[in-house]
C-alpha cells in the first residue's frame, strides 16, 4: 500500500476490506477470535479462569496490533477498552487489567461497541440507563411539535413516534433475550408521551390505555419479534438460502400475529385504563387494522374519561366537586354520563344512536360501532365537538361564578378565599 483515498470516496470501503482482510483471516490462539465492523476491531478471548481469559486476550490483541502494523497502519492502544464477561460470581478481580506493547488497558464494568453499551453480566443494565436521557428527551422534544388541538395529522404523528422506537429498538437483536423488568420499564416512558400526543390525550392517560389507542405495541414485544426475524433470517443464510421479499412479509405477518396475541394476553390484566381496555380490547384487532378515524381532542377525552368531567376535574383539583353542571346537583358527572344519560344532550344522542345504530349507548358499543364503519366514526366525532365545547364552557362559567363569590365573601367578611380563583383550563 503506498497512498491512502480521500475519506467518504466510493473506492474507500472496498480497499479498506481487501486490506484489513489479511488481518482477519491469518490464524489466531486456541480461543482468541476477532470480529470486526469497518475500523472498528473486536477481540474476543475465552478462559476457563479469568486469568486464563486475560492471558489468551493479551496474546490475541498483541497478535492483531502486529498485523495491522504490518498493514502500515497505528493501532491507538490508549482508546482501547476491555470488558469481562462472567457469570453472577465471577467478577474480575478489582482494578484488573491486560498489557499490550507497554500500553496498560483497564478491564471496565461495561464498554460501548457499536452503539451498544455491553456490561459484564450481559444484562443491558448500563444500556438502558443510557438510554433513558436519550428518548425521553427525544419524546419531550417531538411531543412539543404534536399539540392535542390542531397540529400535524395522525399519519406525521406516527412518523414522529417512529423516530423514538427505532431509537429505543436499535440493536434490538442483541439484547431483546436479556430484557427484564427494569429495562422493560425504562421502554414504556418515552413509548407513553408518544402515544399519548398520537391520539391527542391528558397526559395523566395510561400506558396500556394509551399505547392500545394509538395502535403501537409495546416496544420490548416488537424488540422479541425483531430479534425472531433476524435468527430466523440468520439460519436461512447458513443454510445457504435468501428468502425472498414475498416470504419475509408472510414471516412478518406471522410475527405481528404473535405480538397481537401477546398484547392481548398483557391486556387482560390490565393496571390501569380498564374502561378503555374493556371495549377496544374485543375488537382489537379491527382497531388495529382500521383504515379509517383518526381520535380527534375531544373524541379522546369521551374514550378515556380524561377530560372536562367532573369526576376527572374534582379528581385533578381543578373542581371542587364531581357534579354535572347540567344536572340537579346530586349526578356525578363522568364520561359515561355525558355519553348516555345526561340530559342537557338529549338531541345531540338521538343524532348519534341513529347514526351509528346501537341500541344501548355505552362506551363498548360505541367503539364497536365506529371501528366498523368511518361514518359512525366520524358522527361520534361530531357528537363529542358538539358536547364537549358547552361542556368545558359551563364548566369555567361555574369556576368564575364561584370566583367571584369567594371574592364578595372575602370582602364583605374577610374570609380568606381558598383555591376559588383558579380557572378550568382544558388544554
Ligand atoms: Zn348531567
Amino acid at each position: 500500500m503506498s497512498c491512502g483515498v480521500p475519506q467518504g470516496s466510493v473506492l474507500g470501503p472496498l480497499l479498506w476490506n481487501i486490506g484489513y482482510d489479511w488481518v482477519l483471516r491469518g490464524a489466531f490462539l486456541d480461543g482468541v477470535a476477532v470480529v470486526c465492523y469497518a475500523d472498528d476491531t473486536l477481540v474476543t478471548a475465552r478462559g476457563k479462569t479469568h486469568h486464563e481469559a486475560t492471558l489468551r486476550a493479551t496474546a490475541g490483541v498483541a497478535q492483531v496490533v502486529e498485523r495491522i502494523r504490518r498493514l502500515g497502519l497505528e493501532v491507538a492502544l490508549h482508546k482501547s477498552e476491555a470488558l469481562f464477561f462472567h457469570g453472577l460470581r465471577r467478577k474480575p478481580p478489582e482494578g484488573s487489567s491486560l498489557t499490550v506493547g507497554g500500553i496498560r488497558i483497564g478491564i471496565e464494568p461495561s464498554i460501548r461497541y457499536l452503539g451498544l453499551v455491553l456490561d459484564g453480566r450481559w444484562d443491558f443494565g448500563y444500556h438502558f440507563r443510557g438510554l433513558v436521557p436519550k428518548l425521553v428527551g427525544a419524546a419531550r422534544a417531538l411531543a412539543r411539535l404534536l399539540p392535542n388541538m390542531k397540529g400535524p395529522d395522525d399519519s406525521c404523528r406516527g412518523l414522529y413516534s417512529g423516530v423514538v422506537r427505532s431509537m429505543a429498538l436499535y440493536g434490538c437483536p442483541v439484547w431483546a433475550g436479556a430484557l427484564k423488568a427494569s429495562n422493560v420499564a425504562i421502554l414504556r416512558r418515552p413509548q407513553r408521551m408518544l402515544a399519548i400526543r398520537i391520539i391527542r390525550g391528558y397526559r395523566t392517560i395510561s400506558f396500556e390505555a394509551a399505547s392500545l389507542l394509538a395502535g403501537t405495541p409495546p416496544w420490548d414485544l416488537e424488540a422479541r419479534a425483531l430479534a425472531a426475524l433476524y435468527q430466523w433470517r440468520k439460519e436461512a443464510q447458513e443454510l445457504g438460502r435468501c428468502p425472498e421479499i414475498r416470504e419475509i412479509d408472510d414471516r412478518k405477518s406471522q410475527l405481528r400475529q404473535v405480538i397481537i396475541g401477546e398484547w392481548r394476553e398483557r391486556l387482560g390484566q390490565p393496571s390501569a385504563g380498564h374502561a378503555v381496555i374493556a371495549a377496544v380490547r374485543p375488537v382489537m384487532e379491527d382497531w388495529l387494522e382500521r383504515r379509517h378515524g383518526t381520535l380527534s381532542y375531544r373524541l379522546t377525552q369521551v374514550i378515556t374519561g380524561k377530560g372536562c368531567f367532573g369526576d376527572h376535574l374534582c379528581l385533578i383539583r381543578k373542581e371542587p366537586t364531581p357534579e354535572c353542571h347540567h344536572c340537579d346537583g346530586q349526578t356525578v358527572d363522568t364520561a359515561l354520563h355525558t355519553l348516555a344519560e345526561c340530559p342537557a344532550w338529549v338531541e345531540q344522542r338521538r343524532d348519534l344512536v341513529a347514526a351509528i345504530g346501537v341500541g344501548v349507548l355505552s362506551l363498548d358499543s360505541l367503539i364497536a360501532a365506529i371501528v366498523r364503519s368511518e361514518s359512525a366514526w366520524n358522527s361520534a366525532v361530531s357528537f363529542c365537538e358538539q358536547v364537549m365545547l358547552p361542556q368545558k364552557q359551563a364548566g369555567v362559567a361555574a369556576s368564575a361564578l364561584r370566583s367571584a363569590l369567594a371574592s364578595r365573601e372575602h370582602r364583605e367578611h374577610g374570609v380568606p378565599t381558598r383555591g376559588g380563583g383558579r380557572l378550568l383550563v382544558c388544554r
